[in-house]
């Protein structure tokens, strides 16, 4: 995929003392050949790495750290400009304010009109209409009332009337009246362009007037976004653009390339087919996600799937008695280890990927601790107190380490059981804590 492309290509640049027009030209080809193979418009793509290029030789290569660093960040910084730099509004003013949905068949628009809905309903206090302008499928406007009923939201229909430009005009009336202060109007989408869809949606438009027509895209149509983008923005000069079905690992390229050719802000991502998988597009998280950069919500995630939740409330509850022994100290590092490859995990916090790069961690780090404590007897375990210094002989020689790694681990292992203590009394009750301090 395009992260893995791009980190590949910077590569490339480690090692190099600095920015030079023979090494900033091969990783350049290289990063465009990925924009290309994400579906980045060509000339997009070549826009792009020329702006690349004469900011990367701008640069005083003298006191930049590294060049692959620095190059990393004018692609990150120049791909969220790209986007649109900042999260783009939404303009909820007029009373009704009137959403127009449009876009291709299968595109998500309907979809989309229900979790509109839902969010500016909860977050913005809105009290909103639907509108079922597909009249050419009754499927569609069933659909619409289905969602509608899920988050509350009473659904505008005309059976029997097969105008859509009536039905949308008639609904904005019927808003007025009932104090509604949000319409949203879904219309039809046909499965490719033609006249006939035009002129309709044209003219809805013209009839409600709009504070805001959304273009909505499927985001995995790849390069086909980017034309039908241009040829519904060049009939209805839309306000801005929804990507849809943005969920599992569809590529980007087409938010970079839409935003460009037709220069208009992509406003909404759908994430998914439940109606809360909505977001305000973020320029600078989706420059994130393209290159891969600190995706700390996976590395939770990840965390959290490998983390037994009744075994963390008995260590707990061991903490808090000053009970937490070298059994739970190997169970810990067991755990970590059960998460994966430890430096993939770490290069998911954002700062700590760049910095342990060249580091050589694996789960061997943790091998020296494991034979220690695996040298110690049952009862030395559970009770770390007793560890004398004959027994610390014993234990260095039965693990092959020595009596200075063994006492550095004793003392660590006090010092976190101190630490934590001292933490589970500040959670249970932090006055007392800060009194006794
Ligand atoms: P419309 O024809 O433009 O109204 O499109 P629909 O709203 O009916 O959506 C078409 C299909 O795409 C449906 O099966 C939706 O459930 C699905 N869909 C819509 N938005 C998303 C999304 O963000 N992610 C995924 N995975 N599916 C979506
Ligand atoms: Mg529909």
């Amino acid at each position: 995929n395009l992260s893995d492309r791009l980190e590949r290509s910077f590569k490339l640049l480690k090692g190099q003392g600095r920015i030079t027009e023979i090494n900033v030209a091969e990783t350049l080809k290289d990063v465009r050949r990925a924009l290309l193979d994400a579906d980045v418009n060509y000339k997009v793509a070549k826009q792009f790495t020329d702006t690349v290029k004469a900011k990367a030789m701008g640069q005083n290569v003298i006191n930049a750290i590294k060049p692959g660093e620095l190059m990393v960040k004018i692609v990150h910084d120049e791909l969220a400009l790209l986007m649109g730099g900042e999260t783009a509004h939404v303009n909820l003013s007029g009373n009704p304010t009137v959403i127009l949905m449009s876009g291709l068949q299968g595109s998500g628009k309907t979809t989309m009109s229900g979790k509109l809905a839902k969010k500016l309903k909860s977050q913005n206090s809105k009290r909103p209409l639907l509108v079922a302008a597909d009249v050419y499928r009754p499927a569609a406007i069933e659909q619409l009332k289905v969602l509608g009923e899920q988050i509350d939201v009473p659904v505008y229909t005309e059976p029997g009337n097969n105008n859509p430009v009536e039905i949308a005009e008639n609904a904005i009336r019927h808003a007025k009246v009932n104090h509604f202060d949000l319409v949203i109007v879904d219309t039809a989408g046909r499965l490719a362009i033609d006249e006939a869809m035009m002129k309709e949606i044209a003219a809805i438009k013209k009839a409600v007037k709009p504070q805001e027509t959304l273009f909505v895209v499927d985001s995995m149509t790849g390069q086909d976004a980017v034309n039908t983008a241009k040829e519904f923005n060049q009939t209805l000069d839309f306000d801005g653009v929804v990507l849809t079905k943005l969920d599992g690992d569809t590529r980007g390229g087409a938010a970079l390339s839409i935003r460009t050719v037709v220069d208009k802000p992509i406003k909404f991502v759908g994430t998914g087919e439940k109606l809360d998988a909505l977001d305000y597009f973020h320029p600078a998280r989706m420059a994130d996600r393209i290159l891969g950069m600190g995706d700390i919500v996976t590395l939770v995630e990840k965390a959290q799937q490998q983390f037994d939740e009744k075994q963390a409330r008995e260590l707990q509850r061991k903490i808090a008695k000053n009970q937490f022994d070298f059994n739970d100290f190997i169970a810990q590092i067991q755990q970590i280890k059960k998460m994966g490859n430890i430096k993939d995990l770490a290069s998911m916090i954002p700062g700590v990927g760049k910095a342990i790069k060249d580091i050589d961690i694996d789960d061997n780090a943790f091998k020296g601790i494991e034979a220690i404590i695996q040298s110690m007897t049952a009862k030395e375990r559970s009770n770390p107190d007793i560890i004398n210094s004959s027994r610390r002989q014993r234990i260095a020689r039965g693990s092959g380490t020595s009596i200075q790694e063994v006492n550095r681990l004793l003392k660590q292992f006090e010092q976190t059981r101190k630490m934590m203590k001292a933490a589970s009394a500040f959670k249970a009750n932090p006055a007392k804590m800060m009194r006794a301090m």
